[in-house]
């Protein structure tokens, strides 16, 4: 039914774009999940504003007043959308990238840090300087708890230590046992992050009732691209670290002592992590995003993305060549992400014929997740296979994966259209 989308009609469904068979076609976005279409709430809410834009924390003028309050009222929203607790902060940053890295680099000192191996690149690397342990894929949720409790119990009490888990799958769409985790972590004395970059656009994400310590998204991919993201959760580490990026706005006071040096005193908040101007826009668009999610309600949202899921799951259990990649089995709950491989084709290959014969905008590849495609795809996840488009021999085992994913705005045409071309 898509009138129940209308609160959340996305732009650029009617973009025509030619096809190699002759004619042109509108063009079928089913990349939600590196990137999905702004709203048109989104669109116009920044249309309104952009006109009028000030900086922010800097100016004396009305626009740069006016520009401030939408900057801190769009903390308030998305922190309400994401059910943070009174004395959280919230720090606006690039992206989930961003702001994964700007907890890495607060860590306190001799943290250890739990992920798991199935983490997408910018949950798994950014903790490099710490004392890491990479836990291997579980093929159940239950099994995923068991192994970090055993992690956990094997660490060292006394220590800090940091669980960094991500809410949904960006390869199998899978949602992982949040909160679960999260327990298993506080019993053992550890904190956790979620990365909600594929989980808050689907489904709502309360810190409180998930119980996690922070959480991170990325604006683009909860249709307001516009550079932002965002880290919101504990404000004690955060509070504690040394500023993310030095300059002005981290910094209260600047003063050159007598040896000729200089002495800072940075900011406690959220600005500490926010030097430099900020992007207003993209604060603002998030807000303006969540607002337009919340006021059309998740559980609307959460039941067209079943009807779509359903039709894409049918449609590829049909074709006896497709293989759907699944790390916990057909009954995981899932958000609006799938990725698969069919035998005897090349998955790039594959992608490509399904953009130029229909119009199709998937993606093919290991999507920033090496370790888990690999593992998905039954090679071996610590050492075979090159990011790119290997070649596979008709018969062949691929190397790397298409994946199809929607969300809010999807018509079912384009999700019927492309189990079409699958067929
Ligand atoms: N985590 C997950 C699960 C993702 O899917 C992505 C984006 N593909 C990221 C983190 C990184 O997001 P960004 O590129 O916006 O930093």
């Amino acid at each position: 039914d898509q009138s129940v989308c209308a609160p959340l009609s996305v732009l650029g469904r009617d973009v025509t774009v030619p096809l190699v068979t002759g004619g042109e076609v509108t063009y079928a976005a089913l990349d939600y999940a590196a990137s999905a279409p702004a709203l048109q709430r989104v669109w116009d809410d920044v249309a309104a504003y952009a006109p009028y834009y000030g900086s922010v924390h800097r100016g004396a003028g009305y626009l740069s007043q006016l520009s401030t309050d939408l900057f801190e009222n769009a903390r308030r929203t998305v922190a309400a959308f994401l059910d943070c607790r009174e004395d959280d902060q919230l720090v606006f940053t690039r992206s989930t990238t961003d702001s994964l890295n700007l907890l890495a680099a607060a860590l306190p000192a001799d943290c250890q840090v739990f992920v798991f191996e199935t983490e997408h690149h910018a949950s798994l690397l950014p903790w490099r300087d710490a004392r890491v342990t990479y836990l291997d894929a579980p093929r159940t949720p239950a099994a995923a708890v068991a192994t970090l409790e055993r992690a956990l119990a094997d660490r060292d009490p006394h220590g800090p230590a940091l669980v960094c888990v991500t809410g949904a799958s960006n390869v199998t769409g899978e949602i992982w046992p949040v909160r679960e985790l999260a327990a298993a972590a506080h019993a053992h004395g550890a904190r956790i992050v979620l990365d909600a970059a594929q989980l808050a656009p689907h489904h709502p994400v309360s810190v409180q009732d998930l119980d996690v310590d922070w959480v991170a998204f990325s604006g683009h991919k909860l249709y307001a691209p516009f550079g932002s993201g965002v880290l919101a959760g504990r404000a004690d580490w955060l509070r504690e670290a040394d500023p993310y990026l030095a300059g002005g706005g981290a910094s209260r006071k600047v003063t050159r002592r007598t040896d000729g040096g200089v002495d800072v005193e940075w900011h406690e908040t959220a600005a500490r992590h926010e030097a430099g101007s900020p992007n207003v826009i993209g604060a603002y668009a998030i807000a303006s995003a969540c607002k337009a999610l919340s006021e059309a309600g998740f559980d609307t949202l959460v039941a067209r993305e079943r009807h779509l899921i359903d039709t894409v799951r049918a449609g590829l259990a049909e074709v006896p060549e497709v293989r759907v990649l699944s790390l916990f089995g057909d009954d995981a709950p899932r958000v609006g992400v799938l990725s698969f491989v069919v035998d005897g084709w090349n998955s790039s290959h594959f992608a490509a014929a399904l953009s130029a014969e229909y119009g199709i905008g998937v993606r093919d590849g290991l999507f920033c997740a090496h370790p888990l495609v690999r593992t998905l795809l039954g090679s071996d996840p610590h050492t075979q296979g090159e990011c790119g488009a290997p070649e596979a021999a008709p018969g062949e085992k691929s190397l790397n994966a298409i994946r199809v994913s929607f969300g809010a705005g999807t018509p079912d045409e384009h999700v019927e259209r492309f189990v079409d071309a699958v067929r």
